[in-house]
């Protein structure tokens, strides 16, 4: 009897062809479609061969499970979200949005064949770095600059060519776990080079770095202890008096991290204030507060930037186009002082605070309870300005449905399967959206989504 219930079964490729499964195929490709398909008919047929009674033959429920299969890996596909965490550079959101009219500027040289490594004016075969390296120059005081794909490959670059075999001084106070397990030390013993920890976690003296110093050394490395804050009595040193006191053969390099240049984010030290200091080389991130492409940048002396060029792993951590392009495009506009140079973090972050409150009454207008307007606090984050919290306007939802009463988790979850996925979180054990990070643009979205599960 269950065999020839089951022999109804379409064909694989007829179910293919079932109307629903249409978009899935759109946006995950047959193959993958057709596994799924595959998958779920060999489950459901084993299932229903070995527990007939519970499991009754249903096509409807065969082709529900093959829905429900396309759809998570649809999930997994790269997707635009909105952000209600209030965290406005994000690392598991994908740090910086790029500037919508800076994406739309770099379409053509994308789109098209380009001068990347052709001189136009000599026709000869040029340097892959375009106009940035001269750019670079107005907005971190830097002599040279190089890109690479992102700045944990700066360290190691630096390091790799400029200290390997040799002794890199470090901070106690900076070992940290900058995420996703990259580590100073780990990093540190990649390249070769040996790490010399001076200080406690909470005090490091210039005095410390010098009496730590060998004729071994090649360098002092500073970091930027980002996402990391020792609390309570802390004291670094000054990195001007730092530069001056350190003898002629050892760099002084800083890991700035979060890429300030001309965004006034108030108490983060811009890639230029090193320079200006002495640090001999400075290195950041292109997608934190710079607000571009995931990249990795070093800034500083030309004959160390021209020496790092020359290390055999630039070949690997070099850039595509599209980073160079994006870049140029972007540098241009801040040095231009366009709004569209700002970068998400100036942008977000200097918004007013009673327009973030119209924003969070706009989207709980006639919610009744069910959505209240509270203060909150936003924060730059993706590794950059730590503990520099600002006062910001959230929407809480309380939902009436004991379901996700019980449990904001469960609210959370639903709100990741709405068509435009919305990533909030949980603040004193109820839902909020941060009006910091959402968008005027989705506040109609939110309100028709929210209405459905809310009324
Ligand atoms: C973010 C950060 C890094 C890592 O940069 P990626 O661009 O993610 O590789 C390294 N150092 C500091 C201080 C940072 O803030």
């Amino acid at each position: 009897m269950a065999i020839s219930t089951l022999s109804s079964i379409p064909q694989i490729e007829k179910i293919l062809q079932q109307a629903f499964l249409a978009p899935f195929i759109e946006r995950l490709s047959r193959p993958v479609v057709a596994d799924v398909v595959r998958e779920q008919v060999a489950s459901y047929k084993k299932q229903h061969l070995q527990d007939p009674e519970n499991h009754p033959f249903s096509l409807e429920q065969l082709y529900h499970n093959i829905e429900q299969g396309c759809w998570l890996l649809n999930q997994q596909r790269l997707q635009r979200v909105v952000n209600g965490t209030g965290v406005i550079v994000h690392t598991n959101l994908g740090r910086s949005p790029i500037n919508a009219e800076l994406w739309q500027q770099v379409t053509e040289v994308n789109t098209h064949y380009s001068n990347l490594e052709i001189d136009l004016n000599t026709g000869k075969r040029g340097k892959r770095k375009g106009l940035l390296q001269q750019l670079m120059q107005y907005l971190t005081k830097a002599e040279n600059t190089l890109v690479v794909n992102n700045n944990a490959s700066s360290i190691y670059l630096l390091l790799h060519e400029l200290a390997k075999g040799k002794e890199v001084i470090v901070s106690r106070g900076e070992q940290i776990q900058i995420g996703g397990g990259f580590r100073i030390p780990d990093i540190l013993a990649l390249s070769g080079a040996k790490l010399v920890e001076v200080g406690t976690t909470n005090i490091t003296t210039t005095q410390d770095y010098l009496d730590a110093i060998t004729d071994q050394t090649a360098m002092v490395l500073i970091v930027h202890t980002s996402n990391f804050k020792i609390r309570g009595f802390t004291e670094s040193p000054d990195v001007k008096e730092l530069a001056s006191a350190l003898p002629e053969h050892v760099i002084l390099a800083v890991d700035q991290g979060s890429g300030t240049t001309t965004e006034h984010m108030p108490d983060e030290p811009t890639v230029a204030s090193y320079i200006d200091s002495g640090a001999d080389l400075v290195c950041y991130s292109g997608d934190k507060i710079l607000g571009g492409p995931q990249a990795g940048m070093i800034s500083g002396k030309d004959t160390l930037i021209k020496q790092l060029e020359k290390n055999p792993m630039m070949r690997a951590f070099r850039p595509s186009r599209i980073v160079y392009s994006l870049l140029e495009e972007l540098v241009v506009r801040k040095l231009n002082q366009q709004p569209e140079g700002r970068g998400v973090a100036q942008t977000k972050s200097h918004i007013a605070l009673p327009l973030l409150e119209q924003s969070a009454q706009a989207l709980a207008d006639g919610f009744n309870d069910h959505i209240t307007v509270v203060q909150s606090e936003m924060t730059v984050g993706g590794g950059s300005l730590p503990d520099q919290d600002a006062p910001s306007w959230s929407v809480q939802i309380n939902p009436s449905q004991p379901a996700y009463q019980r449990s904001p988790e469960k609210l959370l979850a639903v709100m990741r399967q709405w068509p435009l996925p919305v990533i909030g979180v949980i603040k004193r054990d109820k839902v909020q959206l941060n009006m910091a990070t959402v968008d005027a643009s989705e506040i109609p979205y939110l309100r028709s989504q929210l209405a459905e599960v809310l009324l």
